[in-house]
């Protein structure tokens, strides 16, 4: 991918344009994390944030509904009746209808009257709106060196796909105009990681095979699919949450580190990580990758439905609800040391972390078995912050005093730093207003990443339910998941 052919002008102003600006992703996340950047401060001055949805809404009408929208945002991050009022002054609708070419001229009219430094162009909607939305917004001359486009996952459902939004993409904009969210690299946690890692220099000569025996990154879900089975049941865990956000924790983990904080230093070692992953085959694809689907159990103490009585569901559907894979980067640094890889819905906890699991002490001269000791843990949710596993003497046993007890070095940034920091959206879309790119996805990366998960996809569809293991809700995933782990001699974070 060239480089972009603009010089970006500073945001000395900004009109961001939120296609999708009635729907749940907007008024969940993107506006309450507006306007978190606005109660801090941090929103750039003369800013207009226009809605885009095809009611016929006044600007009035429109703060109005994002207003009582905001009666369901949590508490804390709920503005008092004065900062709505303030924070409204910001918000603007502009009926559209996405597929309808000429619905763009009045849009264009309305950015072109004010010419604002920064022109944002968040695509919240369907997937299957933004090829047509991208080549209307070229058509309508709103691909100018001022505009920053923003798109929401899912970018396509598989390469061929990916590749298609992509090259639509870069024909109407320059790469480095493009911002690919994925909002687990805004997470104050994964950016931790990228600060232990690279901004210290005490962990990064152990980063390696030989004191490195395996990694581990978990993320778990207790929730189901909630009101969201149709867009579910299409997806299935791979694409929704492997693909991207685990490929991209995995590529924090294993990149080599960047000659620079540079935006493009920074995705090129993340490239190299999703390159170097040892493909599939077919050996691997049975041994290495399991996928389940949850049936009925109990989350938190309440019965729950199992996956295929959900709403939006097909009764005899196949798509995975879980998934756990044994992944290598087969590269000089971290070659025969597995990353395993687990994420699925209705699990026995919200929790997500990644557990690196050192090497045991090469020789025992204590009595205390080694093989639980020496991790680290970094919690990205619900908690946030790293943990230290190490082996101490203790004060139990008196007489035994050749035996160790393990004890935790622990760093709990919520309480070092404050519950109140930048939310993953906030820092994202401050990202995109302000032009950095550090934490956004380059179309190569992605297209690496599908490259990867492709052959499964392919191999679960012709399988049906052939290899779909039930789990049940509540519990930690089918228990094929601990044998794969069991037969290179680990076991899971929670088995330990
Ligand atoms: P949604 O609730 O269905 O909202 C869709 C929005 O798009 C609504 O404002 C809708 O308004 C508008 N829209 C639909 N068709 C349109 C058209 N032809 N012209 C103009 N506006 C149109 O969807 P969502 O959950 O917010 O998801 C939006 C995008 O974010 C999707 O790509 C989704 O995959 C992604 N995403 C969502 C979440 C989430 O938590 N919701 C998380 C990650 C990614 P009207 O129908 O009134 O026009």
């Amino acid at each position: 991918m060239g480089p972009c052919p603009f010089a970006l002008p500073l945001p000395m102003s900004f009109d961001l344009v939120l296609f999708g600006g009635t729907g749940d992703l907007a008024w969940r996340k993107l506006m309450p994390a507006l306007f978190q950047a606005f109660r801090h401060g941090t929103l750039p001055p003369g800013g207009r944030i226009v809605g885009v949805a095809r009611d016929a809404l006044s600007d009035a009408q429109y703060r109005d509904l994002i207003r009582q929208r905001f009666e369901h945002v949590e508490l804390a991050k709920r503005p008092s009746p004065e900062e709505f009022e303030r924070f409204a002054g910001l918000l603007h609708f502009q009926r559209m209808d996405l597929s309808k070419p000429g619905d763009y001229a009045a849009l264009a009219a309305r950015l072109r009257e004010r010419n604002a430094g920064t022109v944002v162009l968040y695509l919240a909607t369907a997937p299957q709106l933004f090829t047509t939305v991208v080549e209307q917004l070229a058509a309508a001359g709103l691909n100018t060196p001022a505009t920053r486009i923003v798109l929401e996952k899912p970018l396509g459902h598989d390469l061929a796909s990916n590749r298609a939004i992509n090259e639509t993409v870069c024909r109407a904009f320059g790469e480095r105009q493009v911002f690919r969210i994925d909002h687990y690299l805004g997470k104050p946690a994964v950016q931790n990681l990228f600060a232990l890692r690279f901004g210290n220099a005490l962990f990064e000569p152990l980063w390696r095979r030989e004191t490195i025996a395996n990694i581990q990154v978990t993320i778990a879900e207790d929730l189901g699919v909630e009101k969201r089975g149709g867009f579910y049941d299409g997806t299935g865990a791979l694409r929704d949450m492997v693909q991207n956000h685990a490929l991209q924790l995995l590529c924090a983990l294993a990149m080599e580190p960047p000659i620079s904080a540079d935006a493009d230093a920074i995705r090129d070692e993340k490239l190299k990580v999703l390159r170097s992953l040892r493909p599939w085959t077919a050996e691997t694809l049975g041994a290495h990758a399991i996928r389940g689907q949850y049936g009925a159990g109990a989350v938190r103490g309440m019965s729950v439905a199992g996956y295929r009585e959900e709403a939006g569901v097909a009764p005899d559907s196949c798509t995975e609800t879980y998934v756990a894979l044994r992944a290598e980067v087969a590269n000089w640094r971290w070659a025969g040391v597995p990353f395993y890889i687990r994420t699925g819905k209705r699990l026995a906890a919200r929790d997500a972390h990644i557990v690196v699991n050192f090497r045991p002490a090469p020789h025992a001269i204590f009595r205390t078995p080694l093989s639980a000791s020496n991790q680290l843990v970094i919690h990205l949710q619900p908690r946030d912050g790293l943990e230290l596993h190490l082996l101490a003497q203790g004060q139990e046993n008196r007489r035994q005093v050749q035996s160790l007890t393990p004890v935790h070095l622990n760093l709990d940034f919520d309480q070092r730093f404050g519950a109140e920091r930048v939310g993953a959206y906030e820092r994202l879309l401050l990202d995109v207003i302000d032009g950095r790119l550090n934490l956004f996805v380059r179309s190569d990366e992605q297209e690496a990443a599908w490259r990867w998960v492709e052959p499964l996809l392919e191999a679960w569809k012709a399988g049906g339910d052939t290899g779909l293991r039930p789990y049940a809700a509540g519990s930690w995933g089918p228990s094929a998941a601990s044998a794969m782990i069991a037969r290179d001699g680990f076991c899971w974070s929670e088995e330990q």
